[in-house]
C-alpha cells in the first residue's frame, strides 16, 4: 500500500487510520454480519452510531444543550439557502462580510430571499485579508451577520470573532471548523460541508442554537426548515448513513490525537512552516495579509508562471498530489486540514526548495 501526500481542498485526505477502520469493519460492522451502509438508519445499532458521532463533536467542540447538531445533506452550499430560509424572519434582511468566493456565493444566495446588505467587503483589494471589526458596518435591519471564517479558495482566515452587535452571528466553517478551539457561544448558528475537515462528502454538520427554530420563511421546503431536523434527530428521512458514521470516526480519530486544542497546535506548526519557506524565498509568493494567512489552505504562486505546470508535473512524480490552486486564481493551493501529516508538509517544504534550486 502506497498513500501519497494528497494536498486536496476537498474532498480532502482522511487519517489513515480511520480509513483502516472502515475497511476493517466494511463487511460486518462489530459481529452483526452487515456493514453500516446495509443497516436501516432507525435500527439500534445504526442510531448507536450516529448519536456517538453527533456527542464526539459535541465533546470536541463542547458545544451545550442549548444548541441542536444537525447531521444534513446538500453541501455547505444548500446552507447558503436554509440560512436566509430560517434566519430572515419579517426582517426579510441579512448582513454578509464578503472576504472570498464562498462568501460571494452566499450572498448570491440569500439574495433569493430578501435583502443582502454587506458589512464589509475586500473585493477591492482582491480578496487578500479579512476586514477588521471597525470597517464593519451592520445594517440596523439585518437580522444576522454572516461570514466565512476560512475561505478555502484565498487562504483568507479570520484572526477574530466578529461582534455582530446584538444580532445572531452565522458562520460558515466548512474549511476550519476543528482545527483550532473556539467558543461555539459566541455564535448563533455554524455550517459546515464535511469534506475537508470533518469526513467524506455527503454529509453537512450545522450547530444552531435551539432558541433560533421554528420560524423559517413561509412556503419553504420542508427539507429547508432547521426545526424538522432538530425534531427528528436529522433523520427526518434516510440520512447519508456511511458519511455520518465515518465523520464519527473521524471525531474518534480527533480525540484521540489529544481534540481540537492538541491539533491546532500541529496546524500552526505546519502552516508556519510552509508560509516560512515561502518567505524566505524570492521563487514563491503569498499574497494575503500576514495575520488573515489561512491554517489550512496555503496558496502560492510562483514568480514565473510558465513554470507551473512543470513544478505541478514534477510535485505528482514525487508523490505530492493536488497542489493547483483553484482554478478562479490559479497558481498553487496546499490544504494542510487535520489530516495531512506534519510530514508531508515537510515534504512539500523540501521539495519546493528543491523545485526553486533547479528553476529558480
Ligand atoms: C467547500 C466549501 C463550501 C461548499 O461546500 P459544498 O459541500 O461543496 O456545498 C462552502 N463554503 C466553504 C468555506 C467551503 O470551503
Amino acid at each position: 500500500m502506497s498513500r501519497k501526500h494528497n494536498f486536496s481542498a476537498g474532498p480532502a485526505a482522511l487519517p489513515t487510520a480511520v480509513l483502516e477502520q472502515a475497511q476493517a469493519e466494511i463487511l460486518d460492522w462489530q459481529g452483526r454480519g452487515l456493514s453500516v451502509m446495509e443497516m436501516s438508519h432507525r435500527s439500534a445499532e445504526y442510531v448507536s452510531i450516529a448519536t456517538a458521532a453527533e456527542q464526539d463533536l459535541r465533546d470536541l467542540l463542547n458545544i451545550s444543550d442549548e444548541y441542536a447538531v444537525l447531521f444534513l445533506q446538500g453541501g455547505a452550499t444548500s446552507q447558503f439557502a436554509m440560512v436566509p430560509v430560517n434566519m430572515m424572519g419579517d426582517k426579510r434582511c441579512g448582513a454578509y462580510i464578503n472576504t472570498g468566493m464562498w462568501s460571494t456565493k452566499a450572498i448570491k444566495e440569500a439574495k433569493r430571499f430578501g435583502d443582502v446588505c454587506l458589512a464589509a467587503s475586500t473585493e477591492p483589494e482582491s480578496f487578500t485579508r479579512a476586514p477588521s471589526q471597525a470597517e464593519l458596518q451592520i445594517d440596523s435591519n439585518a437580522a444576522y451577520l454572516h461570514y466565512t471564517t476560512n475561505e478555502t479558495i484565498g487562504g483568507v482566515q479570520f484572526d477574530y470573532i466578529p461582534d455582530a452587535q446584538g444580532r445572531p452571528l452565522v458562520a460558515d466553517m466548512s474549511s476550519d471548523i476543528l482545527s483550532a478551539p473556539m467558543d461555539v457561544n459566541n455564535f448563533e448558528l455554524i455550517y459546515a460541508g464535511a469534506q475537508k475537515n470533518i469526513g467524506p462528502a455527503g454529509i453537512t454538520v450545522v450547530i444552531v442554537r435551539k432558541s433560533l427554530l421554528g420560524n423559517p420563511l413561509p412556503g419553504m421546503p420542508t427539507m429547508y426548515d432547521y426545526q424538522v431536523h432538530a425534531k427528528a434527530d436529522s433523520m427526518n428521512n434516510t440520512p447519508p448513513t456511511y458519511s455520518w458514521y465515518l465523520a464519527g470516526l473521524v471525531f474518534k480519530w480527533l480525540k484521540a490525537q489529544g481534540g481540537v486544542a492538541a491539533i491546532a497546535e500541529v496546524n500552526r506548526r505546519k502552516s508556519a512552516k510552509l508560509y516560512a519557506a515561502i518567505d524566505a524565498s524570492g521563487f514563491y509568493a503569498n499574497p494575503v495579509a500576514v495575520n488573515n494567512r489561512s491554517i489550512m489552505n496555503v496558496p502560492f504562486t510562483l514568480v514565473d508562471s510558465s513554470l507551473d505546470a512543470k513544478f505541478l508535473a514534477e510535485a505528482e512524480a514525487a508523490d505530492l498530489l493536488n497542489l493547483q490552486g483553484h482554478r478562479s486564481v490559479g497558481g498553487m493551493r496546499a490544504s494542510i486540514y487535520n489530516a495531512v501529516s506534519e510530514s508531508s508538509v515537510d515534504a512539500l517544504v523540501e521539495f519546493m526548495a528543491e523545485f526553486e534550486r533547479r528553476w529558480g
